[in-house]
């Protein structure tokens, strides 16, 4: 078998909510769009649920049909979109609670589909989704008399502790919905870091559930195995893969494992000081990442491994994203369908 090995710890990942949980000053949701930030939409949903989750949100309708399937009646799960063309079937059908983020949406929503609940999303600054301000002004009487399950907005620097951007927000929403009767949200993973004056009534963490940053004091979630496909002795001078990036400065020994950049392991780690496991033993990427390929450079160890670990406890979601140049969430959301998945529990 040549399919690299994805562990998901779902024992880890409720601890995580657990402890974001206890962290919020109210009760916290779970966000679980783009799969469960690639995860797998329906363990992660069930495992959350269990853990006491009540409340899930997912970016687009056709993801909460999944969540919705996975998790029967009861939670509630929003959908940060909105209510787009298209959704008003999938919306009645299965139950799903639409973030509105304007008077179109308002208006689409309430044409078609009068009696379903529904929430609200402010732009506090961020100028992403949500309605502006002055839109919300003119609204917030009609909205609030239909009493909205939640009226919320989302940070733009959280994971920056002393970015002055973070008050301001806060500021701003306190604006648009202090007094109103009806649930507050602010906070993602960041806005729960930064203390309870951004909690409200409830927290949305995602990236922190999943393991990664800004969530410091995450349990790490997901490990990953390569197979070693083939060992080679390279000679002083001689070049590993494509555009002969590496040149051997020893006599080596290569192994070329079984995952490239179409299983989400980025063209750009190469490059990084990304490094493979034999335990605890690292072995350097060396050469070129890649389609389906890594090669790395195991002359240090004693005997042949038969699989290397690029994912695991001496290399994180967050050390491969710094060697690539960009962020945790997008290591994991690119991870790829080709994985063998096991759900550890
Ligand atoms: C993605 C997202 C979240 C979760 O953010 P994390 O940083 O992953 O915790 C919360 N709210 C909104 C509106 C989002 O788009």
């Amino acid at each position: 078998m040549s399919t690299a090995h994805l562990k998901i710890d779902l024992t880890a990942l409720a601890e995580n909510w657990r402890a974001l949980n206890a962290l919020s000053a109210c009760p916290a949701a779970a966000v679980i769009k783009a799969n469960g930030y690639g995860l797998g939409a329906e363990r992660v949903a069930t495992t959350l649920a269990s853990a006491g989750a009540r409340q899930f949100f997912v970016a687009a309708a056709e993801e909460g049909v999944i969540v919705r399937q996975a998790l029967g009646p009861g939670p509630t799960i929003f959908i940060l979109s909105g209510h787009m063309p298209g959704d008003t079937a999938l919306i009645g059908a299965h139950d799903l609670t639409p973030l509105l983020n304007s008077a179109e949406q308002l208006r689409r929503h309430l044409d078609s589909t009068p009696d379903h609940g529904f929430g609200v999303q402010l732009d506090s600054g961020m100028n992403r989704l949500g309605m502006e301000p002055g839109e919300w002004a003119g609204l917030r009487a009609q909205i609030l008399a239909r009493a909205p399950a939640l009226v919320m907005s989302h940070l733009a620097c959280a994971d920056e502790p002393d970015h002055a951007m973070n008050a301001r927000q806060l500021r701003a929403f306190a604006e648009m919905t202090d007094g109103i009767d009806a649930p507050r949200s602010l906070a993602a993973t960041g806005g729960i870091l930064l203390g309870p004056d951004y909690h409200f009534d409830l927290t949305r963490p995602g990236i922190g559930l999943y393991g990664a940053l800004p969530y410091a004091d995450a349990r790490p979630v997901v490990a990953l195995d390569l197979p070693v496909i083939q060992i080679r002795d390279v000679q002083p001078g001689e070049t590993v893969g494509y555009g002969n990036t590496w040149t051997a400065p020893r006599p080596c020994r290569i192994a070329t494992v079984a995952a490239g950049y179409a299983d989400g392991l980025i063209r750009a780690i190469g490059a990084g000081g990304v490094r493979l496991f034999a335990g605890d033993t690292a072995c350097p990427v060396v050469g070129r990442v890649s389609m389906d390929l890594i090669t790395a450079d195991v002359t240090d160890l004693k005997d042949d491994p038969a699989a290397l670990a690029i994912l695991g406890p001496r290399q994180t979601v967050d050390d491969l994203a710094d060697a690539a140049g960009t962020i945790g969430y997008e290591i994991l959301t690119s991870l790829g369908g080709r994985y063998r998945r096991e759900y550890l529990t």
